[in-house]
Parts: C-alpha cells; structure tokens; sequence
C-alpha cells in the first residue's frame, strides 16, 4: 500500500457527528421496512403463482380450441375425474386440502365441468358452460394483472432499497456534511468563539491523541484547558457545565513574543489524550480559557494543517476493540468546519490491522553482529516468533516483520522501505506498539553486558522501563552498564550524535540532497521512521540506496522501542540468550500486558 492509498483510507473515515448517526439510524430503519415489505412481497408471490400457472395451463390451452375439441377434453375430464372418484374419493380430498385457495377454484371448475359433461347437453347448458369458463378467464386475467403488479412493485423496491444502500455506504465513506451541520454545530458550540484557534499539528502517537496549536489572545491566561464535550449534551456556556464534559486536559503553554499563547497537549508525544479509555459517544474538542481576571471563555479549534482525518482503533481487549475517528468536519465544499470531532464506538480490528509489531532485527543478506557462528539475524527471529506467540496467548492481534522467509540475498539494510520492508510493514499494521529485537556488539572485551531498551527522545520512558525491569528479572540479567544516551537503568534514549549528524550530512551532499536537521532527532531508524510526523520520520541518511519511507508524513505513529537483549560479544550474556529464552520473552510479554492494563485505568 502506497501512501495514496493509506490516506484514502484514513479519509474514508471521517467523524461525522450524531447529526449522521441520526440520519442513517433513519436510513436503517427505512431500509429495515423496505426489506420486511419486499419480503413479504415475495413470500405472497411465492404462494399464490405456482398453484396458479400450474393448474391453469390445461384450462388456458381449452379456451382457445374450438368447440368440438373443447367437448372432447370435457369428455375426458370427465372420464378421468370417474376414474379418480373409482379409485379413492380421500385421494382426491387430500389433494384439495393441500390446495391454496385459487387452486381450490379452479379444481371446482373441473368438477363442474366433468358434472356438465355426464349429462345430456343441451344448448342452455352449453351457455352455461360457456359462461363458467369466461368467469374463470376473468378471474385468471385478474389473478395476473395481480402477479405483475406485485413484480413490478417487487423490481421497484427493489431497485429503491440498492439505491439505498449505495447512498448509505458512500455516507459512511465520505464526509458529506449536510446542509444543516452548521446548524447542528451551533447547537453544540452554543456561543462559543471561534475567531482566533489554530491547530497546526495534530497525531496519534501509540496509544495517544495529540494537538499543537496557536491562540491569539494576548490577554493574560491563567489556565488553558482542553475539554471534551459530549454533543449530545451540548455545552451551555456562561452555566456551570462542565459535569457534562466527560474529560478535561490541561494544556502546556508558552508565551511568543507578541505576547499570543501557543500551546500542546503534552511534553511527550506518548502523553496527552489517552485514546484506550474513552467511552463510545460523539464529542466535540474545546478549549477552555480562564483567564487571570477570572473571567472564562471556550473556543472551538480551527483546522490550520488542511484536512487530516485519524482512524484509530483501541487494542484488543477481551476480543474487543473501539474505533475511533477524529476529523473536522467539512461543509459540503470539503472546507474544514472549526469543529473538531471525535466519534468513539465499539468495533472490531479489521483484518489489516494490529495491537502490537515485533521486529526480528536484520535478517537476509543482513546478518547484524556475530560472534562464534552465531548471528543476530538468527538469534532475533526465534525471539520474535516466541514473544508473538505470547502476547497472542494474552488475546493481543501481533504482526511480525518478517518470519525467516525472506531471500538470503535480500539486502534487508536497505529494503526496509519497500512495500515488504520492515518499515512499511510496522507502518501499515496500525499497532500501537512496536518493538524490535536486536543484540549488542562491542570490539571492546567488556566483562559484563546486560539489556538495554531504546524509546524516543520525544516521549516518556514507561514503557520501555516496563520492558527493561521484565527482562531483567524474568531473564536473570543485568541492566546494561553503558552510561551514554542513558536515561534510566536499562533504558536509553539516542538522538543524532555530533558524529551521526556530520556523517548523515557528509552522505546526502555526495549524493546531491539537501542534508536534513539532524538535531535532536531520534538515530535508531525503528523508533524514528515508524512514528510519523510525532518522531519526524525522515528517509535515512538521504542515501539513495534506501527508498523513501511512504509513511514519515503520517499523523498515526507506531510507539515503538528497540531491546538490546544482550551482548553477543559477551560469552555470558550469548549463553544467557539462548538457553533462558523463555525468561526473556515472559519477561517482555508481561511488560506489554502491564503497560496495556495500565493504559486502560489511567
Ligand atoms: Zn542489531
């Protein structure tokens, strides 16, 4: 999938508010009458023809023979109908008691005409014969302008419920604002300004929402609130009406230099808006502004990046999933209203997409370090399979990057972003979380190794702290002893040294690119290039034998740690490795599942 394609996707989906649920709620129940009004369309259409064309073909072709032949198929229902009654008179009954109505008729009228033709005919009788038979003509030709108003009734609804349907469907697809959605908008925003609020970035990092935008107000701010309104309760400014806001973030803010505020919903990308505990509902994002002379005031927030609808889906949890999707939403120009939706409801993932990403380091015609035959490529991919393993144990949907199939002459160092590359894969899987396993070397003989965990300089460290305290105990090792990048026991944090940062630069001008800022950007490609816009995904090095990362645009990142399980060059550390697999993968198992539950709670 290209990034074209993912866009689409993401597009498709966009809130459209209650105003819509509304709508095709309508639109479900008309289809739901139509389905039950075409059924029993059918099912009446369905008893009465087949006794009807059935019974009445012998009866059809007697009309138009002439007389003498007409007498001489009565003479013959006559016989046969002696016959029948010198056989079995029940035969006959269980026959009429089977027949529907109209068969019933037309069965009589074979009775009366074998009666007519025991006796004498006389021509009063044959009139009266005659005028039996055009009553049943009439009745047949009524019984069938019947049928055919009933199919073209049928073929009418029919062709009504598709449309329908389509129109339902391309609803759900698109976001098509109905003429009233401003109205409706007011209805939630009530009096709230929307004169000055602009969001220049928004994202889903991990398990997280995030906003960054600018305020022009210069008056002075005491606090800066983000609140989620729930739109069907409305939000009665100048009441006291925050108990029907379900939830309330405070803002970070800095003052510019024309004294107008810009703000963010968090320091780190992984903190702001946690997407795993919200309640299925349909909300409008505020700001609240309380400002140092007391006063207060909302306002609704104004798209400033063009449009960027996120879908979202909540990890697994008892087989269960939310889907949420976050949009402004458009008039029927495709100009971005100032209304920030979020639609929250329950789903299940699609087939496409994942709880969590495990990454197999190197791989192919990459075999990483090694050290007495061992390879890193060879020792990530057992790992890999068995932490998948696990985490499938504990109900979580898992993808890996790659399973061992791949070419031994795939040069994997620079694949990773084609279509089947690791990045793209990580990418495209919609985990939340991603971790790739990998094992240290250093040409130095240290004496002792131990684990170390790699997170983003943009976010917090809970997680990976979560990982590197799990294998350590579960693994029986040590945290590592490196004190560079360091930013916990076990956990690291590495953005671009100087010597990363003149080397990329010394790399993209011999190849004629502009060299990127390097500065303060994360170095492992794993952590920058799967968080999108949150970690400034960039294409690595700028060295034409990488491709180009169709996703460091994206405003949906994977949360995703690198694990340094141990020291190759280190014989302990080697021995460790392979023999207490087990260890190491419960160990990082459990930090996963600790650090979902606590995402649920929090
Ligand atoms: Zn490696």
């Amino acid at each position: 999938m290209n990034e074209n394609d993912r866009n689409g996707r993401l597009g498709k989906t966009r809130s459209t508010g209650s105003y819509q649920s509304t709508k095709l709620n309508k639109k479900k129940q008309m289809r739901q009458n139509a389905e039950l009004k075409m059924d029993m369309a059918y099912r009446g259409q369905k008893t009465k023809n087949p006794s009807q064309e059935r019974r009445s073909e012998p009866e059809r072709r007697s009309s138009v023979q002439g007389s003498a032949q007409r007498r001489k198929v009565t003479q013959q229902t006559a016989q046969r109908q002696a016959a029948a009654r010198q056989n079995s008179s029940g035969r006959v009954n269980a026959g009429r008691n089977n027949m529907e109505p109209s068969g019933t008729r037309i069965n009589q009228t074979r009775i009366d005409t074998a009666k007519t033709a025991q006796r004498p005919h006389t021509r009063e009788q044959m009139m009266r014969d005659k005028r039996a038979r055009e009553r049943y003509l009439r009745r047949r030709r009524r019984a069938l302008c019947t049928q055919l108003a009933l199919l073209a009734f049928s073929i009418v609804l029919l062709a009504g419920i598709v449309v329908l349907i389509k129109k339902a469907v391309i609803k759900h697809e698109t976001v098509e604002v109905e003429a009233n959605v401003e109205e409706e908008i007011q209805s939630v925003l009530g009096n709230v300004t929307d004169d000055s609020v602009e969001i220049s970035k928004y994202y889903v990092y991990g398990t997280h929402f995030n906003l960054e935008g600018h305020i022009g107000t210069t008056k002075e701010l005491k606090t800066l609130e983000l609140v989620m309104v729930d739109d069907k309760k409305g939000l009665a400014v100048g009441q006291d009406s925050e108990e029907e806001m379900e939830k309330i973030y405070q803002l970070v803010k800095t003052i510019g230099e024309d004294g107008s505020y810009y703000f963010k919903t968090a320091e780190n990308i992984n903190e702001g808006i946690n997407l795993e505990n919200i309640d299925d509902g349909n909300y409008c994002l505020l700001l609240k502004l309380l400002y140092a002379d007391g006063t207060k005031e909302y306002k609704s927030l104004k798209d400033a990046v063009g449009e960027q609808a996120i879908t979202y889906y909540t990890l697994t949890e008892s087989g269960k999933n939310q889907k949420i999707d976050i949009a402004f939403a458009q008039d029927d120009k495709g100009t971005n209203l100032s209304y920030l939706g979020m639609q929250v409801k329950r789903s299940k993932l699609p087939d496409d997409v994942y709880d969590i990403v495990i990454d197999a380091g190197h791989g192919g015609k990459d075999p990483g370090a090694d050290k007495n035959g061992y390879t890193e490529a060879e020792l990530t991919l057992p790992y890999a399979k068995a932490i998948k393993e696990s985490l499938e144990d504990k109900g979580y949907k898992v993808q890996l990057t790659r399973d061992g199939s791949e070419s031994s002459s795939e040069d994997m160092a620079y694949t990773m972003y084609d279509e089947d590359g690791r990045v793209s894969i990580a990418c495209r899987s919609g985990a939340k979380y991603g971790i790739s396993i990998h094992l240290n070397s250093n040409a130095e003989a240290l004496t002792s190794g131990g684990v170390q965990v790699y997170c983003s300089v943009h976010g917090n460290p809970d997680f990976a702290k979560l990982i590197a305290d799990g294998i350590v105990t579960d693994g029986n090792t040590n945290y590592s002893s490196m004190e560079s990048d360091r930013v916990a026991n076990g956990v690291y944090a590495s953005p671009y040294s100087q010597n990363g940062v003149v080397k990329s630069t010394a790399t993209a001008q011999k190849y004629g690119y502009t060299p990127y800022d390097y500065t303060g950007v994360d170095s492992l490609f794993m952590i920058r290039e799967l968080g999108g816009i949150a970690t400034g995904a960039l294409v690595d090095g700028r060295d034409p034998r990488y491709g180009t990362n169709e996703y460091r645009n994206s405003n949906v990142g994977v949360e995703s740690v690198l694990v340094e399980l141990g020291y190759i060059s280190i014989k302990s550390d080697l021995q460790n490795i392979i023999s207490n697999q087990k260890g190491y993968v419960k160990g990082i198992a459990e930090a996963v599942e600790k650090q979902i539950e606590q995402q649920k709670k929090l």
